[in-house]
C-alpha cells in the first residue's frame, strides 16, 4: 500500500518519533503550524474518518487519551491545546490515514480557516 504513514510506522521513512504503543505512533510534524504540533496516528489504515466502524471506538479514544497525556508532559494543557482531524480534500486532509492534530504553544485563534 502506498501511504506515507504507514511507511513511518513501518519505518521505510524517518520522523521525530515522540511515541508508539501498540495502537498508535506520534510524531513530529514535517512542515508545524504552531510551536508544538504533533500528529497521533493508529498503527491500523483507516483511510478517513467516513471509513471509522463502531469498533474503533476504543482506538479513537486511546488516541485522544494519548493527546491528553502528551499535552500533560509538553505543558501546553493548562495554557490550551487543540486536536484537530481534517476528512478528505474539501477540509484539508492531504495524507490518508487518519491522524489527530495536536497543536499547541501559542495562541490559537477561531474558527479555523
Ligand atoms: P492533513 O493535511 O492530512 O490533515 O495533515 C497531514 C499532515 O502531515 C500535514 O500537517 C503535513 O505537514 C504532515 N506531513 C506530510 N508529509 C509528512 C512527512 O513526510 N513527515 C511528517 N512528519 N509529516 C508529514
Ligand atoms: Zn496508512
Amino acid at each position: 500500500m502506498n501511504c506515507l504513514f504507514c511507511k513511518i510506522i513501518n519505518n521505510e521513512i524517518p520522523a521525530k518519533i515522540v511515541y508508539r504503543d501498540d495502537k498508535v505512533l506520534v510524531f513530529d510534524d514535517i512542515n508545524p503550524q504552531a510551536p508544538q504540533h504533533k500528529l497521533i496516528i493508529p498503527l491500523k489504515h483507516i483511510a478517513t474518518i467516513n471509513e471509522l466502524l463502531v469498533e474503533d471506538n476504543v482506538l479513537i479514544g486511546h488516541m485522544t487519551q494519548t493527546a491528553k497525556k502528551l499535552a500533560q508532559e509538553l505543558n501546553i494543557a493548562n495554557e490550551g491545546y487543540r486536536i484537530v482531524m481534517n476528512c478528505n480534500a474539501g477540509a484539508g486532509q492531504t495524507v490518508f490515514h487518519i491522524h489527530m492534530h495536536l497543536l499547541g504553544g501559542r495562541t490559537l485563534h477561531w474558527p479555523p480557516g
